[in-house]
């Protein structure tokens, strides 16, 4: 495995400055006789698994300020112990670092409109579920989210009148599980100006009939374009919902989070949002934000606009330092790209999948991008998709050399085998999901036979093969697309058929310490360690110590966010 303290670059601090800096906090938080200040907190009672490669097991952990002042057995910490040191009781719980998670949607997961709608549904139960909730969302209209896109592509009725027996009177826009679709009626299409005159989005696929009339779906980069129309006509305050977030994440142990799609853009600017979060002290994780990059602006425009936005702060609370780009779409909407045809009709011409970004824009953003400093977290699914996403990186890496970005490429769901070997080459952090609901379960795992073939469909996430392959390899939640727990999704990891997470210190490496490397911050976060900031989780129980079985049960006791306590379980 390519460990992360391997990835020392030029701007980043060396493992002789970190242990000064150490020191330096120690003596500037003002010395007694020994030498030693007593700590503010210290925790014990249960087992500390540091991911310190030189220490992996601990006691007790000291904490002075927000930094982690000590870590070793009890007898070593007592010392520290002074009148004023609250001890924490782990009681028997593990101590691990907080969890990092890499791909989150903190906003979304919290929106949603006013209808729910069941995932497992089909098209006649979706519309007497609509039904059900027309008193919902924002006025004048219907929205909501979850629906299984291709539940809607079955049957002979266009979308738009099946919506429009659930809501003929309004206009419903209904978003499908994976934020790539939206579902609307002959209402919205109207209000939203989507006719059959109506030009193609880039990246996107508006689904019509043999005339050419819309049939009220939109596919990826349609539906992202034309709701923001709908951000314009109903703006939403958001903020509300970025606050309950924050309460979310700690209650689940995460102290670093990366939004996966920050929308930066007037009507829809989430930016502003997080800085106003950030000003006002209500951040409960160290961010970073994947800043949206649109298929639909010209390139010269939008890389100066992201260059002006660009800000990093490693130890947070609020960094702006990466860009989002999707590279493909998705499996369900037969949008992810491929290299060789679906096995079935698309609504794409040559049934290949689509790009929102194509091989040549997706290498100039990715070149130009990292010279500003960011790293870009680059979606893709497919075969195709995902060797665009390598060879963008690549480019750039023949451009500029290593300029010490951390691009890394998430989902990775059917990538050619080939190609598997290239992310440890090219230090590409491969991240993955095992979130979903039914993840799990082998027959959910061959769901996309009838379209790939069993050949391609077997591939989904090779992540033991990245992980053997030397790859740094970072599980994420996707969230609200997935479970937001990391201990679920742990679990879930080790579940995974021929694909799975080898080893459960593995899987707590690629949610802690791998992925503090893939945010740039694994000299301050990830591991527990003297001088690294006090972002800490106590869990129920020690999960290394049980059988995996019972892994899904454990829960958050604390979270420790700079020292200070952000959760504690009621
Ligand atoms: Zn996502």
């Amino acid at each position: 495995m390519a460990h992360p303290t391997s990835g020392l670059t030029r701007g980043h601090l060396t493992r002789r400055g970190l242990l000064t800096a150490s020191a330096a906090a120690l003596l500037a938080a003002g010395c007694d006789g020994s030498g030693r200040r007593a700590a503010d907190r210290v925790i014990t009672g249960g087992p500390v698994y540091t991911l310190d490669r030189r220490r992996p097991w601990a006691q007790a952990v000291a904490i002075s300020g927000d930094r982690i002042q000590a870590v070793g057995d009890r007898a070593s910490l007592e010392p520290l112990i002074g009148p004023g040191t609250e001890l924490v009781d782990a009681a028997g719980g593990l101590v691990l670092p907080g969890f990092h998670d890499v791909h989150c949607h903190p906003i979304e997961g919290r929106s949603g409109g006013g209808c729910l709608l069941d995932y497992d549904a089909d098209a006649a139960q979706l519309v007497r579920q609509v039904r059900g909730c027309t008193h919902g969302g924002p006025p004048g209209w219907v929205v909501g989210a979850g629906f299984d896109v291709t539940r809607l592509t079955e049957g002979p009725r266009p979308p738009y009148e099946l919506l429009d027996d659930a809501v003929p009177d309004r206009p419903a826009l209904m978003f499908d599980s994976n934020g790539h679709a939206a579902w609307l009626n002959t209402r919205a299409l109207d209000v939203l100006g989507i006719g059959p005159g109506t030009p193609e989005v880039t990246g996107g696929v508006t689904l019509r009939d043999a005339a050419g009339r819309p049939t009220g779906l939109l596919l990826d980069n349609a539906m992202l374009v034309h709701s923001t129309r709908l951000a314009e006509l109903l703006p939403q305050d958001e903020y509300p919902l970025l606050l309950q977030s924050q309460d979310a994440l700690a209650a689940a142990g995460i102290t670093s989070v990366a939004d996966a799609r920050v929308f930066w853009r007037d009507p829809h600017d989430q930016l502003t949002l997080w800085r106003r979060a950030e000003r006002e002290g209500r951040l409960k994780a160290r961010t970073t934000l994947g800043l949206w990059a649109h298929p639909e602006l010209p390139d010269d425009e939008q890389l100066a606009e992201l260059r002006r936005l660009y800000r990093r702060e490693p130890a947070g609370p609020l960094s702006v330092a990466e860009v989002k780009i999707c590279v493909d779409g998705i499996t369900s909407n037969l949008t992810a790209a491929l290299l060789d045809p679906y096995l079935v009709g698309t609504p794409v011409p040559g049934d290949r999948g689509l790009n929102y970004f194509d091989a040549a824009r997706t290498a100039r953003y990715v070149t130009e991008l990292e010279r500003d400093g960011f790293s870009v977290h680059l979606h893709a699914i497919g075969d195709r998709g995902v060797r665009e996403a390598l060879d963008a990186i690549e480019h750039a890496r023949r451009r500029n050399g290593d300029l010490g970005a951390r691009h890394r490429i998430t989902h990775i769901e059917y990538p050619d085998p080939a190609d598997l070997e290239r992310f440890a080459r090219l230090g590409v952090v491969a991240d993955f999901q095992t979130s979903a609901p039914g993840i799990d379960d082998p027959e959910y795992r061959r769901g996309d036979e009838p379209v790939l073939g069993a050949e391609r469909a077997a591939r989904l996430q090779p992540i033991r093969a990245l992980m053997e392959g030397g790859a740094t390899v970072t599980l994420s939640s996707d969230f609200d697309v997935g479970d937001l727990s990391p201990l679920a999704n742990i679990a879930t990891s080790l579940r995974i058929g021929p694909h799975a997470v080898p080893g459960l210190e593995r899987a707590i490496c690629a949610y802690t310490l791998d992925a503090a490397y893939a945010l740039r911050q694994e000299r301050l976060t990830g591991s527990i360690e003297a001088g690294k900031l006090a972002d800490l989780v106590v869990l129920d129980r020690d999960i290394l110590d049980r059988p995996v079985e019972e892994l899904a049960e454990a829960t958050v006791r604390r979270t420790i966010l700079g020292g200070r306590d952000v959760y504690v379980a009621p």
